[in-house]
């Protein structure tokens, strides 16, 4: 394999891992040492350790500019190569969608405050593909990073097409997923028995309030709070 054939194949480990097993600079040194160039490539060849974000964005770029069609190294069978930021598909979904997703999002983030500055900002991203109503498919990250599965378990997926109430309900399931996925800890807890929450089951339904709650299993179970009120409202 020469230096581009390296980039390629982790631009394609990138699409379908959350983490690249290889630094993007080195094989972009690499590329640049046994004589290709461009100024993306040159670009990424400088970027430092901690540019991981950058490097990603610009190892298509430095492809496209090498002559290589980064669409076609990406398996186009594999869904995880098709996820859009949701900073640029909120233009292009209908109006009342993204306001609902968006209002379910800022609910869920509240609850996640107390964590937000080890975790990172809570987003979307819509998956690039939608459901069998035509409804798009929806997942969180956080810092604009999309979850994309990990060794034991892929991101949990959630239809756009429902209402308010159950859109927080599925992001919050979500959100809690990736969290144990990604930091390795439960979120959240029952500060009363340490232990962690559980949403509604989803056939169970939102019972009376038809807004789903945090619920303690602790014998003999309690709601601890809706969500989005976890830390002003505590129901016990
Ligand atoms: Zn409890």
């Amino acid at each position: 394999m020469d230096g581009v054939d390296e980039l390629e194949a982790a631009w394609r480990e990138l699409r379908t891992t959350s983490k690249p097993g290889v630094s993007l600079p080195h094989l972009a040194a690499d590329a640049l040492a046994s004589g290709f160039d461009s100024p993306s490539l040159r670009e990424l060849a400088g970027l430092g350790f901690r540019d991981e974000l950058e490097a990603r964005r610009l190892l298509p770029v430095v492809l496209q500019e090498l002559g290589r069609d980064p669409d076609l190294a990406v398996d186009p069978t594999d869904p995880r190569s098709q996820v859009v930021p949701w900073a640029v598909v909120r233009t292009q979904l209908a109006p009342d969608l993204v306001h609902r997703a968006e209002q379910a999002l800022a609910v869920v983030r509240r609850d996640l405050a107390p964590i937000a500055g080890r975790v990172g900002r809570l987003t979307l991203f819509w998956s690039g593909r939608s459901d069998d109503d035509g409804d798009p498919i929806l997942e969180v990250g956080f810092d604009d990073e999309p979850f994309l599965g990990s060794w034991c378990g892929d991101p949990q997926e959630f239809s756009s097409g429902v209402d308010l109430p159950h859109l927080v309900q599925l992001i919050a399931a979500s959100t809690q997923e990736c969290i144990m996925e990604t930091f390795q800890s439960y979120w959240p807890t029952c500060s009363l028995h340490r232990r962690g929450l559980h949403l509604p089951d989803w056939d169970s339904g939102l019972g009376d309030s038809g807004w789903p709650a945090w619920h303690c299993r602790a014998a003999p179970g309690h709601d601890v709070a809706l969500v989005g009120g976890l830390t002003e409202a505590p129901l016990y």
